[in-house]
């Protein structure tokens, strides 16, 4: 004998609504417009196939718009997800400042100008408008960073990790490359120092130990083989204590009495002294470069603010070396990229840098400036009445890699919502147009605005009106 709750389940069967009444709602229709009718189709069946599912096992709820109305619902969750999963902006609220997962650096608005002004159809990427003749591309980028850095000449790839490959590959695939066994790390990301040495064909020779590595250990090591002494920034990772390495001079020089090459990747490689802000040991590229390095490797888009590439930079005949290599061919950058980089060192090289990049701009923000904005947002915030929010005392993170010791001190929000736990206040505003990217310590939602724009606030203001 059927149940009442068989009977309940095959009436919702029965009731089930046509494919064709979800493809009339708006969402459907605005789906069908943006990506397609077929598209519009495959939503609608996932979201048929899930009430239908949910009616067999019982557990779909009882609606007042009806069935139709959840499978509208259903219908919108799915291509929301379609949506969130493609790139799309995002609020950074956390405070860490090159967030790898966030996108590292955002560009400053003369790097945005650039990109859509100089890169973004025709260009001269490769045309010398004075001769009418093949130009090379990157020239005034490599330029800029040559003279930025004192070094002789300079070249841009994809990222770092393909500058170190090349570097390598072209300077020492089939000798020995020199390096001390503490700076055998991992970056992160799948960056090993000994599985980047190995793929590029040079045979690694470590030496020293993992706290202390002497000039002389890598004198001793030096073979007639030997091709490149490689120093490496452990980035995100330090070893403190009883602990030694040898200068950059003191190895340039040692380099360069056997007639070998120094190769320093320095990671995020500052172009300018950020000693003042915490961030002591982050090497300085003019001085590697002034200390006799003959190649230095660092990233576009971590503390020099600007797009992903690796940069190179260091002695002429070096660089000449790597250019004419095969392996540049595949990893060379894209003419976005130069618009962007040029566009940002040329905020170097007139000295606001502080003012126009933003990831500067950001790392020299003091305490009291936030706490001015931040207090104002926590005004705004508390007229809501559901929330509360409090400022409390926190700390910025730089990230990416980069001056981990260094955790500028700020001033932070700290939310709690009436009805809604710290975690479905996190995934609510995670979830929101644009998303809002928060972080969760001691049952609060916490709001760092290092991270966030001016404009990004009065956005954050709009996502939060509608939270209520
Ligand atoms: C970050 C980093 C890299 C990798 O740089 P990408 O630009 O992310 O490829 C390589 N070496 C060091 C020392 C780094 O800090």
């Amino acid at each position: 004998m059927p149940t009442v709750s068989d009977e309940k389940t095959n009436e919702q069967l029965r009731q089930l609504p046509a494919i064709n009444q979800i493809l009339e709602s708006g969402s459907a229709q605005k789906t069908a417009l943006e990506l397609g009718e077929e598209t519009a189709v495959k939503f609608a069946r996932i979201a048929l196939d899930e009430l239908r599912s949910e009616i067999l096992s019982g557990a779909a709820a009882d609606s007042r718009g009806g069935l139709l109305a959840l499978a509208i619902e259903k219908f919108e969750r799915v291509a929301g997800s379609e949506r969130r999963s493609g790139l799309r902006r995002a609020i950074n609220a956390t405070g860490v400042i090159i967030h790898t997962n966030l996108g590292r650096a955002p560009l400053s608005e003369n790097a945005v100008n650039a990109l859509v002004e100089n890169a973004s159809g025709y260009c001269n990427l490769e045309f010398d408008l004075e001769t009418g003749k093949r130009g090379r591309r990157g020239r005034r980028a490599e330029n800029l960073l040559a003279e930025l850095t004192g070094a002789e000449d300079a070249l841009i790839v994809n990222n770092c990790a393909a500058a170190a490959i090349l570097v390598l590959t072209a300077l020492a695939k089939g000798g020995e490359a020199v390096v001390s066994r503490g700076e055998l790390v991992e970056i992160g990301g799948d960056f090993r120092v000994p599985d980047v040495m190995a793929q590029s064909g040079a045979i690694m020779k470590e030496v020293g130990t993992t706290n202390r590595t002497k000039l002389a250990d890598y004198e001793h090591e030096i073979t007639f083989n030997t091709a490149l002494l490689v120093k490496v920034h452990p980035s995100n990772y330090r070893i403190v204590g009883f602990t030694s390495v040898p200068t950059v001079k003191e190895m340039a020089d040692l380099a360069h009495e056997n007639g070998i090459r120094l190769y320093e990747d320095a990671g995020s490689g500052a172009l300018v002294d950020l000693s003042e802000f915490g961030l002591t040991d982050e090497p300085l590229i003019k001085r590697s470069i002034a200390d006799g390095a003959d190649v230095v490797t660092f990233s576009g888009d971590k503390l020099l603010g600007s797009a992903q590439a690796g940069l190179i930079v260091g002695k002429k005949d070096a660089i000449e070396i790597l250019r004419k290599h095969p392996f540049y061919r595949a990893l060379r950058a894209s003419k976005i990229i130069y618009a962007v980089l040029e566009a940002t060192l040329e905020s170097f090289k007139r000295g606001k840098h502080f003012d126009e990049i933003p990831v500067l701009r950001m790392i020299s923000t003091s305490e009291s400036e936030l706490e001015k904005r931040v207090t104002g947002l926590a005004a705004k915030l508390n007229e809501i009445s559901s929330l509360s929010a409090a400022v409390i005392e926190g700390r910025s993170v730089i990230g990416g890699g980069s001056a981990p010791m260094a955790q500028p001190a700020s001033k932070v929000l700290a939310l709690t919502h009436e009805k809604l736990s710290v975690n479905e206040l996190e995934e609510k505003l995670r979830l929101s147009d644009p998303p809002v990217i928060t972080r969760i310590e001691e049952d609060k939602v916490l709001i760092d605005l290092r991270t966030v724009s001016n404009a990004e606030v009065d956005v954050l203001l709009e996502v939060f009106a509608q939270l209520d």
